[in-house]
């Protein structure tokens, strides 16, 4: 049977990176996340991270024709199947997307905009391995380094306080009618992102026939 084809949808913060690493690493689909491509093309210095960086430090989105073109051939190759976390985030992506590829599935993570601050503001990732640490549940003050690889933790540029506000207008204005747009071709699962993430997990598996 070919893999599911999975698309998490959800406000930055509700949790998509956390999850999608088990739900990938379980289902052995391929994880596709337009954020952690973006951010290797941006440390890379390509020209398409040259574009992207300044886009990305403000919160606002990188234009949909580069994030297409960037995603299109990637998918080509997942014929055990995908879970996209962080695209589409527009609906003219989710068109592009479904003229590329059906869907089996559409998970939205919920998550209000106070809990997406004060989780965004204590985020830490691996620059070695892209785990993802919270300060206030998994991580002490004076941890500085990964439990998995040793490398640095560090606070992403647009974790700070203005720019996560402006990401969550952002997602509120462009993502969430995608909620609709996937609503109406019955293929959206909700889950509400407040619990804890084992729940979160087991909801997912369970949405997902795992
Ligand atoms: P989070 O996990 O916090 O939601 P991401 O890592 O998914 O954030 O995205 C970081 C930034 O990368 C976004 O704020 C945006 O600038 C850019 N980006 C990521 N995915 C897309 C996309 N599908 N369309 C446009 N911009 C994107
Ligand atoms: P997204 O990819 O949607 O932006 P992340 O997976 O990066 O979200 O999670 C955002 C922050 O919230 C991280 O610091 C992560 O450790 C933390 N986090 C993820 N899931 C939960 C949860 N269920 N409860 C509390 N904190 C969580
Ligand atoms: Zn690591």
């Amino acid at each position: 049977m070919p893999g599911k084809r999975v698309v998490f949808l959800g406000p930055p913060g509700a949790g998509k990176g956390t999850q999608a690493k088990q739900v990938v690493a379980k289902l052995g689909l391929l994880h596709l996340s337009t954020g952690d491509l973006l951010r290797d093309e941006v440390a890379r210095k390509t020209e398409l991270g040259e574009k992207a960086k300044g886009v990305m430090d403000r919160g606002e989105l990188v234009p949909d024709a580069l994030i297409i073109d960037m995603i299109r051939g990637r998918l080509s190759g997942a014929r055990n199947g995908f879970l996209l976390d962080g695209f589409p985030r527009t609906v003219a992506q989710a068109e592009a997307l479904a003229g590329i590829t059906d869907l089996d599935a559409v998970v939205n993570i919920s998550l209000p905009r106070d809990e997406v601050v004060r989780r965004l503001t204590a985020r830490r990732v691996c620059r070695g391995c892209g785990a993802i640490y919270n300060l206030t549940f998994n991580l002490a003050a004076e941890e500085s380094k990964c439990r998995a690889c040793g490398g640095e933790l560090y606070q992403r540029d647009d974790d700070r306080p203005a720019v996560i506000e402006n990401r969550y207008d952002v997602y509120e204005k462009s993502t969430a009618p995608l909620i609709a747009f996937y609503s109406r071709r019955s293929l959206l699962h909700s889950v509400d992102g407040r619990l804890g993430s084992d729940a979160v997990l087991a909801e997912i598996l369970r949405i997902l026939g795992a």
